[in-house]
């Protein structure tokens, strides 16, 4: 199934791309579908969106809106209203307010909050190296957040699970053996099993040419617990990366014993049961 349900935009404090640019690379990649799924989380004026270019649920509709009207994409490909959201326990009745008042056709939920290593720092691979104790103390943190977003019902897909080894693979601690943090990361896959479904996610595919060591085992982990087909999405930030490599992650899904990744009808129609859609 031909669908990117992970992409950013200049909506997003992190990208600088035209939400036209990502519509016109998922078209001439020849997508089914497209999920634009932009940053929306805790910052200084509260909780939601929070680029220059858009800090209102109605701001972000327009815009995407106008994008969608300008590239004449009926027909050829479905626009999916999405949004990831940076999820903490701490910030669950925040998050849960925002989104009563928006309608998506997707809603990611992901881990971004780090602590005491923080994940997207240059100087945390160094810190790893010298004290290993720091890394099991984030990840205990990080699945316990992660199994908190699954458990809290707000989301469609948990983005990103093995998000930590993007920047610094091979440097943390095995998520499978160690005694402190394998429980918590079993129970956060079980959550995502019975909640929401789990995002084979292949930023470090497009950018390595190769998925994270542990992104098999979760997925196996996800199926034998029962998780529903998982989707595929670049989480990228440039046009270039918009549905590339798609085809890795189904083969990643067969080989965890899926029969292939997710429909964007399948997930759409699992966010209609719980509220109101969008869909361009
Ligand atoms: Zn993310
Ligand atoms: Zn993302």
């Amino acid at each position: 199934m031909n669908s990117d349900f992970h992409t950013h935009t200049i909506l997003s404090p992190d990208s600088r791309t035209p939400v036209e640019e990502v519509l016109k690379a998922a078209l001439d990649r020849g997508l089914e579908a497209v999920a634009v799924t932009d940053h929306a989380e805790r910052n200084p004026a509260g909780f939601g969106f929070f680029s220059p270019y858009c800090q209102s649920y109605e701001t972000y509709r327009a815009a995407v809106e106008h994008a969608v009207a300008r590239c004449e994409i009926k027909g050829k490909l479905t626009v999916l209203l999405g949004v990831e959201i940076g999820y903490t326990i701490e910030e669950d009745a925040l998050a849960r307010a925002f989104l009563s008042g928006c309608e998506f056709d997707v809603i990611l939920g992901s881990v971004h909050d780090s602590y005491p290593i923080d994940m997207f720092r240059p100087e945390s691979g160094e810190m790893l190296k010298r004290d290993p104790d720091l890394g099991v103390e984030t990840l205990v943190r990080y699945f316990t957040q992660l199994e908190g977003a699954a458990s809290s019902g707000l989301f469609d897909v948990i983005g990103h699970v093995d998000l930590y080894e993007r920047y610094f693979p091979g440097l943390w601690p095995d998520p499978f053996q160690h005694p402190k943090i394998a429980p918590l990361a079993r129970k956060a896959v079980q959550a995502i099993a019975q909640k929401a479904r789990m995002e084979i996610n292949l930023d470090m595919v497009n950018k390595r040419g190769h998925f994270s060591w542990s992104a098999l085992r979760f997925l196996e982990m996800y199926r034998e617990m029962g998780g529903k087909p998982p989707v595929a999405g670049s989480d990228a930030h440039r046009p270039e990366y918009v549905g590339l490599h798609i085809a890795e992650a189904e083969r990643l899904a067969r080989q965890a014993g899926f029969a292939g990744l997710a429909s964007w009808e399948d997930v759409v129609a699992s966010r209609r049961q719980k509220g109101r859609t969008v869909l361009y």
